[in-house]
């Protein structure tokens, strides 16, 4: 036993919050020794490549679906960037220059491309910069694996749960570890935004990253703890210390079961407004996950799911089958589906997507309805048919004119006459609404209002296009914020126009299960929140410690500030008052 490790405190950054105690184990990567070989044979060596380059695709393709199914589209995004390296133009050259200027092996040639790259990006002093060298790492080990055929499985991980600590960790290895067995993720490298981070975080365990920390010491130790709030390690933790970590972790687990326990009941605050909870989802399994949590209904089916990865449009009977089952597990709660957003970062070859400079701005969600209106129609049908017995809500994304909102309408009339003259049973009156998401329809919100009966403000989006951030360029991303004095004039015009007309308004990004915002949103009068199920019964026991009258005194001061960060700090300080 090293005594030198014993209660030995490390203090690391934090990148994802909560309390993990538990034995360590170290993930040591297969890697593959690369030898230049020389060849004689160029083209078969390029062959070479290109069947590894091929594979490697499709494997992030796979991992992509697993890590959608399983965590969220997000975090799946983390696996198609990785795609792009690997069609990267540039890379492709130098890798070919390689094997054919200087006759060496396609895995030489790889490697020495990759860490020609990575190094140049790791050189640039910047995070942002760091996080993608070593996702570039992480897609070269692929492509050098394959070409060696080295089989990366993992096989010993442990059958009990683990604290996993490694020297760096790229969001595909954290993907193999067994999420049921993961206590939390600790890494001598990386930051707060590295990916991995990203996903500790989307799978609710607490997690540390540039820790200076002797793995094999840490190995030795029987016991660590992960302080993933303040960013400590503490190896081989002396008893009175474990103790009082032990008793910080069960009070913080009890105040979550406490919540878990009353998930199914209401939230009604202290003066009895009762505020509707409901989850997003983006299949089957995430609605069976939802009622788990105490889901009151869907506030938002993401229908991408039936779309993506694959090579053919789904068919109207495939799409009402896929529907129904959803609407059967639901048993008659309320279903706001969205309809097909696809284009801006996620595109399918067999819809006519074009390539554009600025996707997020181009052809994509209701827009595709000039070209391409067969497609929502077919999926309209579909909805209806499925819903005959089901509270259907639909939602239309990305609307920017009232235009929109009136041939989204005239659409869904057409799909209603043409199943009545074929005889074919529909869902007789669907709410119909659309999603508040980008700045135009919220200045015009008052004129749309009429036309709909409700609106779901998507803060994700309104956030991107109000602030002009491109939400998924982690270079500039820290750049906007929901808080932002400005995303809070439109969310609050959007509620204010729904309510003057006596609509619902929902909110269905990540900012309904910012604890946060909770007060704020109530307090703007808010009716629904819609988010990730597990986020659902901590909401719900937040939503219960409130009044109105404090909410409203708290929003009429929120919005009265002029920089995100102090919106931001004041509304921490009243949710820290809270706990
Ligand atoms: C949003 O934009 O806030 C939203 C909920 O939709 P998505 O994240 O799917 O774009
Ligand atoms: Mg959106």
């Amino acid at each position: 036993m090293d005594t030198a490790a014993a209660n030995l405190t490390i203090k690391g950054v934090p990148a994802s919050a909560g309390i993990a105690i538990g034995k360590p184990w170290v993930y040591r990567p297969a890697q593959a020794a690369v030898k230049p070989r020389s060849i004689a044979d160029v083209d078969q060596e390029l062959e070479r490549f290109e069947a590894a380059r091929q594979e490697a695709l499709q494997q992030l393709g796979a991992l992509a679906s697993k890590t959608r199914a399983e965590i969220g589209q997000a975090e799946a995004e983390i696996f198609e960037a990785h795609q792009l390296f690997l069609e990267d133009d540039e890379l492709i050259k130098a890798i070919t220059h390689g094997v054919q200027s200087e006759k060496i092996c396609a895995e030489a040639a790889v490697d020495a491309a990759i860490n020609a790259a990575a190094a140049q990006l790791s050189a640039l002093e910047d995070d942002y910069f760091r996080a993608r060298a070593s996702d570039l790492r992480d897609v070269g080990r692929r492509l050098v694996n394959l070409l060696l055929g080295v089989d990366t499985g993992l096989r010993d991980f442990p059958t009990h749960p683990v604290v996993v600590l490694a020297e760096d960790l790229t969001p595909s290895d954290t993907m193999q570890f067994e999420k049921s067995k993961l206590l939390a993720l600790v890494t001598v490298q990386g930051g707060p935004t590295s990916h991995t981070a990203i996903l500790a975080g989307s799978m609710g365990i607490p997690a540390l990253v540039s820790v200076p920390v002797d793995l094999a010491a840490a190995e030795r130790s029987p016991q660590v703890i992960v302080d993933g709030s303040i960013g400590q390690l503490i190896l081989d933790p002396h008893a009175d210390l474990l103790a009082a970590k032990q008793a910080e972790q069960a009070q913080l687990q009890a105040k979550h079961r406490a919540a878990e326990a009353r998930s199914r009941e209401a939230a009604i605050t202290l003066d009895g407004h009762v505020v509707e909870i409901v989850a997003n989802i983006g299949n089957l399994e995430g609605a069976q996950k939802a009622l788990q949590h105490g889901a009151e209904g869907v506030g938002l089916f993401r229908t991408e799911f039936l779309f993506l990865d694959r090579e053919q449009m789904p068919t109207e009977e495939e799409q009402t089958q896929a529907y129904r089952q959803i609407f059967e597990v639901l048993r008659g709660k309320p279903v706001v589906v969205r309809t097909l957003d696809i284009g801006g970062d996620k595109a399918v070859s067999y819809l006519g997507f074009k390539d554009e400079a600025n996707p997020f701005l181009g052809w994509r969600a209701i827009r595709m309805i000039d070209g391409r209106s067969d497609v929502l129609l077919c999926q309209l049908r579909a909805l209806l048919c499925a819903g005959v017995d089901a509270d259907l809500r639909i939602m239309v994304p990305m609307v920017s004119r009232l235009t929109e909102v009136e041939q989204a309408r005239s659409l869904l009339k057409l799909a209603q006459e043409q199943l009545q003259s074929e005889g074919l049973p529909a869902c007789p009156s669907p709410q119909f609404g659309i999603m508040v998401e980008v700045p135009s329809a919220a200045l015009v919100a008052e004129h749309i209002a009429p036309m709909v009966d409700f609106f779901s403000i998507g803060t994700n989006d309104l956030t991107q296009y109000t602030m002009a951030v491109d939400r998924t360029n982690e270079r500039v991303v820290q750049i906007a914020s929901t808080f932002h004095p400005s995303v809070l004039r439109l969310i609050q015009m959007t509620i204010e126009a729904a309510h003057h007309h006596g609509k619902w308004v929902g909110l269905c990004g990540e900012f309904a299960s910012n604890p946060a915002a909770v007060p704020l949103l109530l307090g703007m009068g808010l009716d629904e929140f819609s988010m990730s199920s597990v986020n659902i019964p901590d909401i719900k026991d937040l939503i219960r410690r409130f009044s109105m009258d404090e909410c409203r005194e708290i929003a009429r001061h929120a919005l009265s500030l002029p920089k995100a960060a102090a919106v931001e700090a004041y509304l921490k300080s009243i949710h820290q008052h809270k706990q």
